[in-house]
């Protein structure tokens, strides 16, 4: 079979394809039968090099333009990625393996959308005018420079976009590193945004493992650095950008908790674990994968999640019905089989699923464990898979504080009809995104990031503005100016 899936070329700099065959080649596998369909080529320094250059001369002039003008450019490219919505899902579909009905609706329609946004906010950037009397300070809101962003394998549209949008909205060049798992959307997000009229060198897309990404992030070029990634990694990136002083956004990891309560909506408390589980095949960082539920519920809750969980569509993800997908990976899917064993070794009792699934591709059936204690490996680390994994509660103040004891902090939510202990558990959770009644929603509208370990800064929103730019202070004197000799 053939895919449409070969990219032009490896990378996209200075507002073309380029290739450099030198680069190792990197297999693009289609998650769903295991089929090579597309080779790219890691950077090679050269390519590096011209990325950078390209990102750093073009810089200048674009920030010089109006916010206005920079805008149109951005809400044009979110209308033509819009229409291209059905190919562009396909694609991404092959990339990642997530089925069409939910890239269709979820990745390159939340790429646009942040497009479309920060678009619309480039031209109201302003500084701000402060009296001192006769005198005054104003303020410029000035762009970064050249901003790097790398990307994990989840969405690889969406993150493409949730950094590029925000960082030219604000007058920065980006170089954009995919992980090399996912390589072939982000390509197409560049030539997109050129084909709406970006200037060359503003959007450069180059490939590569960790290493390309880690000369990125130490070279001097670079003012900011965009990841999401693993905590591990943030780890090593925060490090890599402290040492050039670099500013840094870190999108990492997370263990969310998700509270039940005995008075929720069944089939709505249902639906938010199902979601916060099991879409994209658990591959989502805010994932809420300790689900705390009321002892008095427990026994209908997991009769009435085995019952919607058996309805799943498993199978070809481009068949518009199916509804779960196959790990992105055949890493990723030993990883969380390695992590089902590990469950069962440590006596969690398996109430659906469990294993690799009887077909080609990386598939794992949705999985959930009950019985499951605070310090089972399980609950306490990221899994990034289909598994989730239930425990019991009886205590409000015992299970929030059961529910903040994580080195984590990106997401949390909370299922009850009591509508002040709701707002008192949302005020009380440790993390950056919280959810009441709903799990997952990540609006371009509102800021989305984690406390703790699980990051820095924020994402989409008013709030990612603050991270792609800076204030510069003008302090001006009307009058004479004594000095003291
Ligand atoms: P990784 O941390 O393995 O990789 C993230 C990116 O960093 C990849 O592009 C990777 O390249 C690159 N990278 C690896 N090492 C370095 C280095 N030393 N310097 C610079 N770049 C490096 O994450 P995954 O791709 O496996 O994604 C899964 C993780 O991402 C999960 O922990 C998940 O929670 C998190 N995530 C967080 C999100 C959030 O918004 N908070 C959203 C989505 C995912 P390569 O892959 O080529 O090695």
């Amino acid at each position: 079979m053939s895919y449409p899936t070969q990219p032009t070329a490896s990378h996209f700099i200075n507002g073309q394809y380029v290739e450099d065959t030198d680069g190792a080649p990197i297999e693009v596998i289609y998650p769903a039968t295991g089929e090579v369909i597309a080779t790219v080529h890691s950077a090679t320094p050269a390519i590096i090099d011209a990325a950078l250059d390209a990102a750093r001369s073009a810089q200048a002039a674009w920030g010089a333009m109006t916010g206005t003008e920079r805008g149109r450019i951005l809400r044009r490219a979110a209308d033509m990625m819009r229409a291209a919505n059905h190919d562009l899902s396909v694609l991404e579909t092959y990339d990642t393996g997530k089925p069409y009905q939910e890239t269709s609706v979820v990745d390159a329609t939340s790429g646009a959308d942040a497009l479309e946004y920060f678009g619309g906010m480039a031209a109201t950037l302003t500084g701000e005018h402060i009296p001192l009397g006769e005198d005054w300070v104003y303020t410029r809101r000035e762009p970064l420079g050249v901003c790097v962003g790398i990307g994990a394998w989840n969405y690889p549209t969406q993150i493409a976009c949730w950094k590029g949008a925000p960082a030219l909205a604000c007058g920065n060049a980006m170089v954009f590193k995919p992980s090399e798992m996912t390589p072939l959307c982000a390509l197409k997000v560049a030539e997109i945004l050129h084909a709406a009229g970006l200037p060359e060198g503003l959007y450069n897309v180059i490939q590569g493992l960790g290493d390309v990404g880690a000369a990125l992030v130490s070279d001097a070029r670079v003012d900011k650095v965009s990841l999401t990634g693993s905590v591990p990694t943030g780890r090593k990136v925060y490090a890599a950008a402290a040492a050039g002083i670099k500013h840094v956004t870190m999108e990492l990891g997370g263990k969310s908790p998700l509270i039940i309560f005995d008075d929720a909506d069944l089939e709505n408390a249902v639906s938010g674990a199902i979601l916060g589980n099991f879409y994209s095949s658990g591959q989502v960082c805010s994932n809420g994968t300790r689900v705390f539920v009321h002892k008095a519920i427990k026994h209908t809750f997991l009769k009435r999640l085995s019952e919607r969980l058996a309805t799943a569509v498993i199978g070809d993800p481009m068949d518009p019905q199916t509804s779960f997908g196959p790990m992105v990976s055949e890493r990723q899917m030993s990883i969380v089989l390695d992590y089902i064993a590990k469950g069962q070794a440590e006596g969690a009792r398996l109430v659906f699923g469990g294993a690799r699934m009887d077909r080609e591709g990386f598939y794992v059936q949705p999985t959930v464990f009950a019985d499951v204690h605070d310090d089972m490996i399980i609950a306490r680390q990221e899994i990034f898979g289909p598994v989730m994994a239930v425990l019991d509660f009886d205590d409000e103040a015992d299970v929030l504080a059961r529910a903040n004891d994580t080195e984590f902090g990106l997401a949390a939510g909370v299922f009850t009809c009591d509508l002040t202990r709701a707002h008192r558990i949302a005020a009380g959770f440790q993390a950056g995104t919280c959810y009441i009644n709903t799990y997952n929603d990540a609006p371009v509208e509102a800021p989305f990031g984690g406390s703790k370990a699980s990051g820095v800064g924020r994402e989409n929103s008013k709030a990612a503005i603050e991270h792609y730019s800076q204030i510069k202070s003008v302090y001006v004197r009307m009058g004479d100016l004594e000095a003291p000799f």
